[in-house]
Parts: structure tokens; sequence; C-alpha cells
């Protein structure tokens, strides 16, 4: 049995089969979870579907996370079709383009910061209040997906870096008002993987090729890894953990300068 046997797991963010979030999808669904997914627009109805099909899933809904109207009937679909729900997944982040381009404070406008703010930060906090009704008298548990950026400095992530300390805020003032309801919140901040979204940061090639040297793992990290961490947090063999962010990145940000490769033989 797996360690999400008898769980019911909202997936916020599954776009294609390289999305994170569906690497997350893969691994609760082999840990026993049922799921339900959403599509962020129209156009990704027709990925989403299939892949949520795959794994036995039959609630898939549109869920546009700018919109007040979306998240409260999403939540009350699960509400019908569920009753209940013990894990939220919220794998989404967007920024305009121009905000990604160029050097940081020259390129960072007044509403590509609302904007970018809005999707990947304030979204947390809307759909967990949503979802915290539903997860009443469960062992609930609400994951977000961050990256570096939030801590460090790091080319061409400019505002996107900004929305993800404020996730990462938003994750611990989430978990101090949800401990007492009995649902944790927590982070997983991933290395770089190829993925729609990592498409629209210029240099990432660049970026893979510096972890894959630097990291004590000496490789990228991949969304299965991911995955299987996200599943750990989301399920009971995590029931004292909440508030924290969890570094799925093959330790990269642990170095503090690259390590020489070892003699070969
Ligand atoms: P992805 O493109 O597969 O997923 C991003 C998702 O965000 C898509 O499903 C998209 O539809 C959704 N989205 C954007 N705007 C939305 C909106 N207004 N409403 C609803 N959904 C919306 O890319 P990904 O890399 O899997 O990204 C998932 C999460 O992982 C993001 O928070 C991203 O910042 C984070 N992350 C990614 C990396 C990486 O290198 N790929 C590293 C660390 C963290």
């Amino acid at each position: 049995m797996g360690i999400l046997a008898g769980k019911r797991a909202l997936i916020v963010g599954v776009a294609t089969d390289r999305s994170i979030a569906w690497g997350i999808a893969q691994a609760m669904h082999a840990q026993g979870a049922e799921l339900a997914f959403t599509y962020g627009a129209e156009r990704l109805k027709d990925r989403v579907t299939p892949l949520a099909e795959s794994v036995g899933s039959k609630i898939v809904l549109p869920l546009d996370v700018t919109s007040d109207a979306q998240i409260e009937s999403v939540f009350a679909a699960l509400k019908q079709g569920w009753g209940q729900l013990d894990i939220l997944v919220h794998a989404v982040a967007f920024a305009p383009a121009d905000a990604l381009d160029g050097e940081f404070y020259a390129v960072t406008t007044r509403e590509n910061f609302a904007v970018a703010h809005d999707v990947s930060s304030y979204s947390l906090t809307a759909l967990t209040r949503a979802a915290v009704p539903l997860m009443e008298g469960r062992a609930g548990a609400v994951l977000t997906l961050s990256y570096l950026g939030a801590v460090r400095s790091v080319p061409a992530y400019n505002v996107m870096g900004l929305a993800k300390a404020s996730l990462e805020a938003n994750v611990r003032f989430l978990a101090a008002d949800m401990g007492a309801k009995g649902v944790r919140v927590n982070g997983i901040s991933a290395g770089p993987i190829r993925t729609l979204a990592a498409a629209g940061i210029p240099g990432f090639r660049k970026m893979l090729g510096h972890v894959a040297q630097t990291a004590p793992l000496k490789r990228n990290v991949t969304t299965e890894d991911v995955g299987k961490a996200a599943a750990f947090l989301c399920s009971d063999m995590a029931s004292g953990v909440t508030g924290e962010i969890l570094y799925v990145d093959g330790g990269f940000s642990t170095v503090g300068m690259s390590f020489p490769e070892p003699p070969a033989g």
C-alpha cells in the first residue's frame, strides 16, 4: 500500500507531460492517491484531459488562478464530487516575457511586478483559503513550488525571484495559520528542469550545464525527483514538517564554489 493510499489530491499546474506538476501527479498516483486536475487555459484542456485519464482521474476543471469566480467553482465542484480534500498541489507561476529579458532594474514595470506576484504568490493564499474548509478533520497538506531565485540573485530570473520570495513567505504565514487546523503547508525549491515555463527564461540551457557541473550529485534533477519528494511531504510520513522549503536540486544550493573533478579511476 502506498504512502498516499486513501488520500485525495488536487493538482494545479499541469500543462504538458514535462510539467513538474505532472511528475508530482505520477508519484502521488503511484503512492495510491486519487487525483483531480485543473488546466490554466482553454488551449491546455486537450493536453491535460488525456494525462488525467491515464492516472484514472475523472475530475478535470478549468482554473485561471487570477479569477476568484473560477477558484470558487473549482472547490464547489470538488465539494460536490469528493466532499473532502487531503492535498493541494500549487505548481503555477507566470511573469510577462519582457520582465525576464534584460537587467532587473530596467525591465521591471509596476504592471509586470503586480502580475508576477498575483499569479505566482497570491494564488497560493487564495487557493489555500478555498481548500481548507474541505480539509477539515483530515491531515491536510498544501505544497507549492519555488526556486533558488527566491533567496539568491540569478541572471534573467528577475521579478520572478521577488515573486518566489513572496511565495516562500506565504508558505510560512499560511503554515502558522493552518497548523491549528491540522493542515501543513510546505514548498519544494526545485533545481532547473526543462519545462514550458522554463523555456521563457533566457540562458536556461547554460543554467542546466552550470548546475550539472557544480551540484554535488553532478546532474540536474528530474520531475520524478521532485515528484517523490512531493509525495513524501504530502504524506503522513512528513506529519511533523510544516512551513518548510525543501531543496530538491541535487545539492546545488549548498555549494559555495564548484569543486574540481575527482581524479579518474
Ligand atoms: P509548466 O509550464 O509546465 O507549468 C506552469 C503552470 O503554470 C502551467 O500549467 C500553466 O498553465 C500555469 N499557469 C500560469 N499562469 C496561470 C494562471 N493564471 N492560472 C492557472 N495556471 C497558470 O512549468 P513548470 O516548470 O512545471 O512550473 C511549475 C512550477 O514549478 C512553477 O511555480 C515554477 O516556477 C516552478 N519551478 C520550476 C522550475 C523549472 O526549472 N522548471 C524550477 C523551480 C521551480
